[in-house]
């Protein structure tokens, strides 16, 4: 299952600030879309709003036809109901920055979560699936293991095949590699790669633009809350039109 992603006008404020200034941009179904920019460009902010996990204050995503949300100027406006908020949501994997696993369960059961409850996954069923996950991102033998007895990489694989667990048409990845000391960075990104590979939709924030240019479809660079420009690494990564992304690449390559 794929889907394609389509940010249009997305306006998003906090305190006064406008963090996404009006936001256009298409993440393509079954592609690798990476968004890079510096820190504080919005980029976390556009992919929570993109799960649900923030509103627009105007304009609209939709994934795959389907609205996730949408604010219309003036007096038109509408909104999805909590339930599809929910079942929409439930089709989404997210991988968080730091993680985020459930501390007080093992791996095996932050796997099998969210399909036994949003999913209503039989128990047996969604067992033998995550073991199946786990052993896919390395981590075989360690279903029994609680958070805290893992590395950051290990942590973060585990993350990983939680999101995959939904069967999602979408996966977002935030900065999936940014809390990692360094040589634990490889084996997630190992990871990462071989999930670009299947075909599922993929947004990742990532500071890493070696990776970007291997993995990526299309290249997203926000500043300051707008697209500087969109396209295909060899032209966004090789050939930046704006003198911003050549600022940008330049200080982090
Ligand atoms: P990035 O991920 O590119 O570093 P973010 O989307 O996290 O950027 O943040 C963009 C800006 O929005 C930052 O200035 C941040 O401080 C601000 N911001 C993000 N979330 C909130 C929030 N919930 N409340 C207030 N300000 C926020
Ligand atoms: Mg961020």
């Amino acid at each position: 299952m794929t889907a394609a992603v389509h940010v249009r006008n997305a306006v998003k404020s906090f305190d006064g600030v406008r963090v996404l200034d009006d936001i256009d941009l298409t993440a393509p179904g079954g592609q690798v879309t990476a968004v890079l920019g510096p820190s504080g460009s919005g980029k976390s902010t556009l992919l929570r709003t993109i799960n649900h996990l923030e509103r627009l204050d105007s304009g609209y995503v939709s994934i795959d036809g389907e609205l996730v949300g949408v604010r219309v100027h003036g007096d038109r406006f509408k909104e999805l109901g909590e339930r599809a908020i929910l079942r929409q949501r439930a089709r989404i994997g997210f991988v968080f920055q730091d993680f985020n696993l459930f501390p007080h369960l093992t791996v095996l059961d932050n796997v099998v979560e969210a399909p036994i409850v949003t999913q209503q996954v039989p128990r047996a069923e969604a067992e033998s699936r995550a073991r199946a996950l786990l052993a896919r991102v390395g981590l075989a033998g360690r279903e029994h293991a609680y958070p805290r007895q893992l590395s950051g990489g290990q942590q973060q694989r585990v993350a990983i095949a939680r999101a995959l667990a939904l069967e999602p048409r979408l996966i977002l990845l935030d900065e999936p590699t940014s809390a990692l000391d360094p040589e634990l960075v490889g084996e997630v990104l190992a990871v990462v790669r071989e999930l670009a590979g299947s075909g599922t939709t993929m947004i990742v924030v990532t500071h890493e633009i070696a990776f970007a240019r291997e993995i990526a479809d299309h290249v997203v660079f926000l500043d300051a809350g707008r697209v500087v420009e969109q396209g295909p690494p060899s032209a966004v990564l090789d050939h930046p039109q704006h003198d911003r992304t050549r600022e940008f690449l330049g200080k982090v390559t």
